[in-house]
């Protein structure tokens, strides 16, 4: 089997500083070995570019993500949301997973997302039949009966059934649960709370302890994980509690909530870019709230980072106003807004995220053994993180070994042919 050798590496291995003439070797699917210095001329059995001090990442993973959220606009003149037939959903889904992974995310953890798009979309990119990142499938929203996100989109004659697996009761949340899975979800997705976006008073869980205690424990029978919408300090409080593996939105954290992220080693996803960018353009009293919950988030992120709290990236893109295939941007975002420095929130984008989409430690990070998930980056992220949004930056994406949008021709190292002397300097 060819090797791919990338020499010349400024190395960023998704958790360290940046490490100078680095030659990383790839083999298969998987990363074969990460050394200093040069790679031997002789070496005429593999594939070998000179990144003339170029940077090499992981591939960046999204944790939040929504494949079927559609941005499209109305001059598109089709049905957006749920009012969408399954087949236009899916064929908005496979074009934006093939988008996250061309602007450089070869990975996207759901949060969710109707029918089982997500489960589909993971088999038909593994059969050949799509161009995607890796996916963790996401279930459909489990909650309550008249829980916040239940009863404005009745579409299809699916009522919610489509996007919302309603359960009343534990015996129902372990049923509801057991289905998701059935239908190949690998996080499930829990509408725990109201706010952050979502209609409601702020405030405690909008099902019992005892359901949702239901819900995880069912889950982590199966090793499935559990995701949930939370956005009041006791949402985070009682679900962490009860073995929540994801945090999402987690408006009101404070030190408590942060200690309690540590002690169960959870991970959070603050995805704050929605509420900023949405209170640009709108107002009303859910607004007010939100604003309030992303200051409040500004001011305690630098805190949570410092403690060592899995974050990772992710957002409602699709969500208007946040644009599909502008994930990179979120990188300069906490950057600028929460003073996060650019190689932590690479941390946030590579290692964190891998570890989330995976559950293990084989993805997100460079070293010999990882699966082979890259970027070669025209630049310096760490010098200018706004690099990271822009893919015409991007020299090389790498998934599993495979390149995809490769501009590396012309940095390849021509072995000099048998026998044909070198003129003399
Ligand atoms: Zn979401």
């Amino acid at each position: 089997m060819r090797r791919l050798v990338l020499t010349n590496v400024r190395l960023l291995d998704g958790d360290n500083a940046p490490q100078d003439n680095t030659t990383v070797v790839i083999r298969g699917d998987r990363f074969e070995s990460v050394g200093k210095g040069p790679y031997p001329e002789s070496d005429t059995e593999s594939d070998v570019y000179d990144l003339g001090g170029r940077t090499l990442m992981p591939g960046m993973i999204h944790g939040h993500y929504h494949a079927t959220y559609t941005d499209f606009s109305a001059a598109e003149k089709l049905p957006v949301g749920m009012e969408a037939s399954p087949a236009l959903q899916t064929l908005r889904a496979a074009k934006h997973l093939k988008d996250a992974l061309y602007a450089g995310f070869t990975g996207v953890v759901s949060a969710g997302a109707p029918y089982a798009i997500d489960a589909d979309c993971k088999k038909a990119i593994a059969a050949g039949i799509m161009e995607g990142p890796r996916i963790c499938a996401g279930s459909r929203d489990v909650s309550t009966t008249g829980h916040s996100q239940d009863g404005f989109e009745w579409h299809w004659g699916q009522g919610m059934t489509a996007q919302t697996n309603i359960a009343d009761g534990a015996d129902a949340f372990r049923k509801a649960v057991r289905e998701e899975i059935k239908r190949g979800a690998e996080m499930i997705k829990i509408f725990a709370t109201p706010g952050h976006g979502v209609v409601g008073e702020y405030g405690g869980l909008e099902m019992s302890e005892e359901e949702l205690k239901a819900a995880i424990d069912t889950a982590h029978s199966r090793n499935v994980r559990v995701r949930a919408h939370i956005a009041s300090k006791e949402g985070s409080m009682a679900s962490l509690k009860l073995g929540l593996d994801v945090l999402d939105h987690g408006d009101g954290l404070d030190q408590e909530v942060i200690d309690l992220l540590l002690k169960k080693d959870a991970f959070f996803v603050p995805s704050i870019r929605y509420p900023y960018e949405a209170c640009k353009i709108w107002s009303g009293s859910l607004i007010d709230q939100m604003r309030q919950g992303y200051e409040d988030m500004i001011k305690i992120l630098p805190v949570a980072n410092k403690a060592g709290v899995k974050m990772t990236l992710g957002d409602d893109y699709g969500a208007i106003p946040l644009k599909h295939g502008t994930y990179g941007e979120e990188l300069e975002f906490y950057v600028k807004l929460a003073g996060i420095s650019p190689l932590d929130v690479i941390r946030w984008a590579t290692k964190f995220g891998g570890e989330l989409l995976t559950g293990g430690k084989d993805l997100g990070t460079i070293a010999g053994g990882k699966f082979a998930d890259f970027i070669v980056v025209d630049g310096d992220p760490i010098a200018d993180i706004s690099l990271l949004a822009n893919p015409a930056n991007f020299l090389a994406v790498g998934k599993g070994g495979k390149l995809y949008g490769s501009r590396l021709d012309a940095l390849a190292r021509k072995p000099a042919a048998a026998g044909v002397l070198q003129p003399a300097e």
